[in-house]
C-alpha cells in the first residue's frame, strides 16, 4: 500500500495519559485512539496487526481439529443463573435490560452459551470429543482499566471449549491446546513461559497460564534459576528463611504483658524487643459461600504476608475478605491489633506452615492493650497447618532449596480443565458405552489478542518506537526513497514495491513528499521490521536493507533486495511441539 493514501496519525510527543511503553507507542504510532476508559477504537495499523494474530490463532486451532463458531455477545440472564455465575461475576459483568424488562448481559466468556448448545444437541459418547471455538469481542467492566490495550473493558478473545466423555479424553484435548498455545506464541515471535496456575472464577482443577515476562505485567511468576521450578505467585511454594527457634522457650508459661497503643507487628516488636519473625500475625477473615458466611482466624509468621489466592483455594471460595471491625469485636472481644489464637474456640484457626514447631512467640491476648508472650502452637491452641503465605524473593526453592526470584509477567492465555461443573449444573448429559447417562468433562481455553499485541510491544521496543516481530507487524517491509521527487529513486522504489507485491510480501511504499528524516522516524515508530532505503547509491544499482531490531544495514543490489527480504521474513524460527 502507498503511505500517501493511508491514515496513520503518528504523534511526536509522548501522550501524558500513557505510562506503559505499549500504551504510549500504540497512541504515538497511530494504532489506537481512546473512546472512553478502557474502550478503544482500533485504527488501520492495529486492525492489521490484530488480523495477523487472529490468523495465526485460527490456523493453529484448525490444526488441532477445533471448529469455529460465531456466538451472540448478548446473553440472556437465565443461562448465567443456571451455572450460578450471574451473581458470582458481580460488577465485572455489563448488565442491561431489554424493552420487556428482561435481564441480559454482555458476554465475558462463553462456557454457558457453549454448554447450552451442547446440551441441546449432543446425545452420545460417539459424538465426542468436540472442540468448539470462537474469536470474538468480550466485555468486562474491569475495576481498573489500564495501560492502553493491556486491561480494557472490551477486547477480543479466542476461547475454545472441549467436551469429552472422560478424564483421559480431557487430558488429550488439554494437551492439544497446550501445544497449540506454544505454537501460537512462538509463531507470534514472543518470549513466553507456561506456568501452573490457580483456576480462579472458572472452577476446575488443572490449569496453566501462558505469560510474557515483562516489567509492565501484573502477574508475578516465581522462578528458580538452579532447577527450573516455575509457578504463579498465587500457587508458588517455598521453604521460608529458617528462624533458629529457642528451644528453651518451650517450657515457658504463657504470660500476658501490657502493650498500650501498640497494634501492628512492627510496633509490638519494637516495644517488646523480639523480631517480627517471633510474632504471630492474626488475621480475621470472612469466607462467603452461596448462602452463609463464616469466620476463620488465619495465622502467619509476623514477617510473612497472606496469599489470599491460596486461602481461597483452600477454603474453596472466591469471596474471602478481611473481617470488619465490628465483627472482630464480636468474635474476639478485642480490637484489630490485639486479637490472637489463644482461648478462641468458636472460630476455625488455620496457621501457615512456617509456624509449625515454633515456640516462644508473641500474639494478641484478645484484650485491648495486651499481648501474650511464650505462645507455643499446639500447646496453647489447635490449628490446621497449611501453606498460606506469599513467596518472597530469596525464599528457598521447594525443589532444590536455592533462592527463588520473582518475575513480572503479562498473562496472555489461560487453559483450564473445568471438569463437570458446567455440564452438571446446566444439565448436559450424553449416553456412554453402557447406555448410561453421563455428564461430559469440559475444558476451557482462552487467549487474548490485544494482550499478544501489547505484550509483543512491551518485549520489543526502543526509544524510537516498536519493533514488532514480522509475523504480527502491520507490514513486513517499508520502502523509503530518500527523495521521491528524484526520478531514479522513485522508479527504483516503484520497481521494488511491485516485485515485493508479486512475491507476496506485505509491503508499504513511503511515497510521501516528506523529508527523509521524517520518513525514517515514522517507519521506526510504527515498527516495521525491515526497511529498504533508496538513495544516491541507486546510481550504482545499490539500495540499503535495514533491520529494525538489530539496526544493522547492508547494501544489496536492486535485484537481490526482494529475495533478501523474503528470506528474512520467512526465517522466523518455529520450534517443534
Ligand atoms: P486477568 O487475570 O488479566 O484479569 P483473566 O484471568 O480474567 O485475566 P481469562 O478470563 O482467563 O483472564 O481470559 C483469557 C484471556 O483473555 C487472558 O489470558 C487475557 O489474554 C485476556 N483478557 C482477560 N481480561 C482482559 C482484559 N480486561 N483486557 C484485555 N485482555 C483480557
Ligand atoms: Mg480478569
Amino acid at each position: 500500500m502507498r503511505w500517501s493514501q493511508l491514515f496513520i496519525p503518528t504523534l511526536r510527543d509522548i501522550p501524558s495519559e500513557a505510562e506503559a511503553a505499549s500504551h504510549q507507542l500504540l497512541l504515538r504510532a497511530g494504532y489506537i485512539r481512546q473512546l472512553a476508559a478502557g474502550i478503544y477504537s482500533y485504527l488501520f495499523l492495529a486492525k492489521r496487526s490484530l488480523l495477523k494474530i487472529e490468523r495465526i490463532i485460527r490456523e493453529e486451532m484448525d490444526l488441532i481439529g477445533a471448529q469455529e463458531f460465531h456466538l451472540p455477545e448478548l446473553h440472556p440472564a437465565e443461562v448465567w443463573q443456571e451455572s450460578g455465575r450471574w451473581k458470582m461475576m458481580g460488577s465485572d459483568m455489563f448488565r442491561l435490560q431489554d424493552r420487556w424488562g428482561r435481564d441480559l448481559c454482555l458476554g465475558m466468556t462463553e462456557e454457558e452459551v457453549m454448554t447450552t448448545i451442547a446440551r441441546g444437541e449432543l446425545r452420545s459418547y460417539k459424538q465426542l470429543p468436540q472442540l468448539w471455538y470462537q474469536i470474538q469481542t468480550k466485555f468486562r467492566d474491569e475495576p481498573r482499566p489500564k495501560s492502553g490495550l493491556m486491561r480494557v473493558r472490551r477486547f477480543t478473545m479466542k476461547d475454545s471449549y472441549s467436551f469429552d466423555i472422560d478424564e483421559k479424553g480431557l487430558e488429550a484435548s488439554y494437551r492439544k491446546h497446550y501445544n497449540a498455545y506454544c505454537r501460537i506464541l512462538s509463531r507470534s515471535g514472543l518470549d513466553y513461559l507456561s506456568v501452573e496456575a490457580h483456576s480462579g472464577a472458572m472452577g476446575g482443577k488443572k490449569s496453566h497460564e501462558f505469560v510474557l515476562p515483562s516489567d509492565a505485567g501484573e502477574d508475578v511468576v516465581v522462578t528458580c534459576d538452579a532447577c527450573d521450578y516455575l509457578a504463579n505467585l498465587e500457587k508458588a511454594e517455598s521453604t521460608p528463611q529458617v528462624i533458629e527457634n529457642d528451644a528453651s522457650t518451650k517450657a515457658n508459661p504463657l504470660e500476658e504483658f501490657e502493650t498500650p497503643g501498640q497494634k501492628t507487628i512492627a510496633e509490638v516488636a519494637a516495644f517488646g524487643g523480639l523480631p517480627a519473625s517471633s510474632h504471630i500475625k492474626s488475621l480475621a477473615m470472612v469466607i462467603s459461600e452461596e448462602t452463609e458466611s463464616k469466620a476463620v482466624l488465619v495465622l502467619l509468621r509476623g514477617d510473612h504476608q497472606l496469599s489470599e489466592a491460596k486461602l481461597s483455594v483452600l477454603v474453596s471460595s472466591e469471596t474471602v475478605r478481611p473481617a470488619h471491625p465490628e465483627e472482630i469485636q464480636k468474635w474476639f472481644g478485642a480490637e484489630v491489633g490485639y486479637i490472637g489464637p489463644v482461648g478462641i474456640s468458636q472460630v476455625e484457626i488455620i496457621a501457615d506452615k512456617a509456624l509449625e514447631g515454633r515456640s516462644g512467640l508473641v500474639a494478641g491476648a484478645n484484650k485491648n492493650g495486651w499481648h501474650l508472650r511464650n505462645v507455643t502452637p499446639e500447646r496453647d491452641f489447635k490449628a490446621h497447618f497449611e501453606d498460606l503465605r506469599e513467596v518472597v524473593a530469596g525464599d528457598g526453592c521447594p525443589h532444590c532449596g536455592q533462592p527463588l526470584a520473582l518475575k513480572k509477567c503479562i498473562e496472555v492465555g489461560h487453559i483450564f480443565q473445568l471438569g463437570r461443573k458446567y455440564s452438571e449444573s446446566m444439565g448436559l448429559r450424553v449416553l456412554d458405552e453402557d447406555g448410561k447417562e453421563r455428564a461430559p468433562v469440559m475444558g476451557s481455553y482462552g487467549i487474548g489478542l490485544e494482550r499478544i499485541l501489547t505484550g509483543a510491544i512491551e518485549q520489543n521496543h526502543d526509544e524510537a518506537g516498536m519493533m514488532l516481530p514480522a509475523a504480527i507487524s502491520p507490514f513486513e517491509v517499508v520502502i523509503v526513497p530518500v527523495n521521491f521527487k528524484n526520478d531514479d529513486q522513485r522508479e527504483a522504489a516503484e520497481m521494488i514495491y511491485e516485485r515485493c507485491l508479486k512475491s507476496g510480501l506485505d509491503v508499504l511504499l513511503d511515497d510521501r513528499p516528506e523529508r527523509a528524516g521524517v520518513k525514517f522516524k515514522d517507519a521506526e515508530l510504527i515498527g516495521i521490521p525491515y526497511r529498504v532505503t533508496i538513495g544516491k547509491k541507486v546510481a550504482e544499482g545499490l539500495v540499503e536493507l535495514s533491520d529494525r531490531s538489530t539496526r544493522l544495514s547492508t547494501d544489496v543490489t536492486l535485484e537481490e533486495a526482494v529475495v533478501s527480504i523474503r528470506e528474512k521474513v520467512q526465517a522466523a524460527p518455529l520450534a517443534d511441539f
